[in-house]
């Protein structure tokens, strides 16, 4: 197995860059914020709790999200490998990854950070907030916490693969393709490794 996480703040374009990515190393794309929207919309008791959360721009609480990850897991048994967007968001799933990962006798081979301006960001998700239909990203007060959230809880998690000589960072500024051609150099050396 071959797997990979794209690592970067709110709107920094792990989504599309995801997509494109899935489809030409063949990975299985597992997204914990599309998965948290897909409960919202078929309205279980996991996507209501989780919405409280996503509403303020707060984390969803690591247990309901390693759950998730886990059950996503054991339903994509014959998986060549995965691309993780948006997850691991704190250190705590970052651990609970490691032991996910070890159960299936795999491991995490890269972990690809796209590093954009915050006020790039604030401009993109303001820009997707009119087309998405997204309300956290409406809100600039919403987009702001998110902000927040990622530098107290999520940017430990860099420094979590960086000890483990795991983390590169890549301009996800300018040209789309150009950024894609950066990180499949990335990806494209990592497996040659592994
Ligand atoms: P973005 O990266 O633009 O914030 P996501 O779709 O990745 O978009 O996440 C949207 C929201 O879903 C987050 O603000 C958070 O509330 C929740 N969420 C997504 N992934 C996680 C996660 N791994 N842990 C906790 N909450 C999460």
């Amino acid at each position: 197995m071959f797997n990979v996480i794209l690592f970067g703040p709110p709107g920094s374009g792990k989504g599309t860059q995801s997509d494109k990515l899935v489809e030409k190393y063949g990975l299985v794309h597992l997204s914990t914020g599309n998965l948290l929207r897909q409960e919202i919309t078929d309205k279980t008791p996991l996507g209501l709790e989780a919405q409280n959360f996503m509403d303020k721009g707060r984390l969803v609480p690591d247990s309901v999200v390693i759950g998730m990850v886990d059950s996503f897991f054991d339903k994509h048994k014959a998986a060549k490998g995965f691309l993780f967007d948006g997850f691991p968001r704190t250190v705590a799933q970052a651990i609970a990854l490691d032991e996910l990962v070890v159960k299936k006798n795999t491991e995490i081979a890269t972990v690809l950070a796209l590093e954009v301006t915050e006020d790039e960001l604030v401009r993109r998700l303001l820009h997707r907030g009119k087309t998405s239909g997204r309300s956290d990203d409406n809100n600039e007060e919403v987009i702001r916490k998110r902000f927040s959230v990622y530098m107290e809880e999520t940017s430990p998690v860099a420094n979590y693969y960086n000890a483990k000589e795991k983390f590169f960072t890549i301009k996800g500024e300018g040209d789309l393709d150009n950024i894609f051609h950066l990180l499949c150099a990335e990806v494209d050396l990592r497996m040659q490794k592994s």
